[in-house]
């Protein structure tokens, strides 16, 4: 498997230099040169397949033979113990990629990743530093997903008084190798101070850093398993394929479009975000304009620059005609995702986090404008009670704790308060 820069300035590499490296040196992003579609065969036999056989196909399928199949068979069994079951509520399947340890999607990504980089590293004596800037979800799944892996160390940034209770919780309190580093300033800052560090010569020269973030193609790849998983759970596999992805740094949204590449037979991706509508105004103009982010109730998609934009524009070679053809995009404040969790709520009995609220409504407004008969699957990011505070004054009381979550509540936080200044940062790296 070969990689190159989406800025095309930096030499390719092979997967395990894009993996350990997180980004290229160009600043821009590892793209896979190649993502052959899967045979027949492989459609054929989707509906008799377990999870992990179909997360080794796909996977393989990228990869190559670049690891063994007895390595990859052994990444993904220890990565995955979860299901991802679809949901019917009408005309919308909802896809729960929330029953892993920390209650989001980013366990698939995360998970994967801690177990690629971890047999990356095996039998190395140098020591890789992870740097990871959340908003929340990303810190709870990538403090788990590394958790105790050899040879690596983790460092999150998190940006003060923005992250749910919970959430804090999850990615504070473990301890070991995962240091949280509670950050006076928004995501965006944080961010910041990780893509500088990246670029900064005398802390590469240094110690060895690495990202973790949705960058990291590393979890990209994962990421494309859970859409054919939807597919192979649909009743009528012939009806027009729509997936709604709530999104932020647009990682989700990447890698749907490697399982169309793939051949998973999409016919929209349709990306719902917050009152961050950077990408949506940016279909209506064409005109990319990344600005400051704002605070929602759907947190975790609080991105006002979004990293994977640029993969996606690399995906559609700039044509910008044609990824307009491919994905849809709307927006909404968090008045009518507040409605929505109610709506939904009442209507079926059945509790949402805000973020699956917006791929509810960013599905029904599509739906709004194209009828006919087709199957819509929204993507469920996070289990309603990471976002207990916001959802439990909407729908009157709290969604039940999960068993998993309960012991990190009663934990105690451990992060390291620090100012939005990279100096600081960099002074902390080198003497911790
Ligand atoms: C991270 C996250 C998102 C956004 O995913 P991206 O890949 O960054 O677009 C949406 N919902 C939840 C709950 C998340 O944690």
């Amino acid at each position: 498997m070969k990689l190159y820069s989406t800025k095309h300035i930096s030499p390719d590499v092979d997967l395990k230099t894009a993996v350990l490296k997180g980004l290229p040196p160009d600043n821009g992003l590892y793209m896979p040169y190649e993502i052959n579609e899967l045979p027949p065969s492989f459609f054929e036999q989707l509906p008799n397949m377990s999870f992990n056989e179909m997360a080794f196909k796909v996977a393989k399928n990228i990869i190559g033979n670049f690891i063994s199949d007895e390595n990859l068979k052994e990444i993904i069994a220890e990565s995955y113990d979860f299901d991802a079951p679809l949901v019917i509520l009408d005309e919308i399947g909802v896809l729960e990629l929330f029953q892993g340890p920390t209650l989001a999607f980013k366990d698939f990504g995360a998970r994967f990743m801690g177990r690629l980089m971890g047999y990356f590293l095996k039998g190395n004596t140098d020591e890789v530093n992870i740097l990871v800037a959340t908003s929340g979800d990303t810190g709870s799944a990538v403090a788990h997903g590394f958790y105790k892996v050899p040879n690596i160390k983790v460092c999150i940034l998190y940006p003060k008084d923005k992250v749910s209770d919970i959430q804090e919780k999850q990615f504070t309190t473990l301890g070991h190798n995962i240091t949280a580093i509670e950050i006076d300033g928004t995501f965006d800052d944080c961010q910041a101070l990780v893509k500088t560090a990246f670029l900064d010569e005398e802390l590469n020269n240094k110690m060895t850093l690495s990202s973790a973030n949705s960058i990291n193609i590393a979890r990209l790849i994962p990421q494309s398993f859970y859409y054919f998983w939807a597919y192979k759970q649909l009743e009528n596999k012939s009806l027009p394929l729509n997936f709604c992805i709530p999104s932020g740094n647009f990682g989700n949204l990447t890698a749907g479009l490697f399982a169309k590449k793939m051949g998973l037979p999409i016919h929209k991706l349709i990306a719902a975000t917050n009152s961050n509508d950077i990408f949506t105004k940016y279909l209506q103009t064409g005109n990319f304009a990344p600005r400051p982010s704002v605070s929602t109730i759907s947190n975790a998609m609080d991105v006002g620059n979004p990293s994977n934009f640029y993969r996606v524009l690399d995906f559609y070679k700039n044509d910008f005609s044609l990824l307009k053809e491919n994905i849809a995009a709307y927006s909404f404040d968090d008045e009518a995702t507040a409605e929505t969790i109610k709506f939904v709520f009442q209507k079926y009995n059945y509790e949402i986090c805000p973020h699956t609220a917006v791929a509810y409504l960013g599905m029904k407004a599509y739906l709004k404008e194209n009828l006919g008969e087709s199957n819509n699957i929204i993507l469920a990011t996070a289990h309603p009670i990471k976002f207990g505070e916001i959802v439990e004054p909407i729908i009157g009381h709290t969604p039940e704790m999960p068993e998993r979550l309960k012991s990190a509540i009663g934990s105690t936080k451990l992060s390291i308060p620090m100012k939005n200044d990279f100096s600081v940062f960099k002074n902390w790296l080198i003497n911790k």
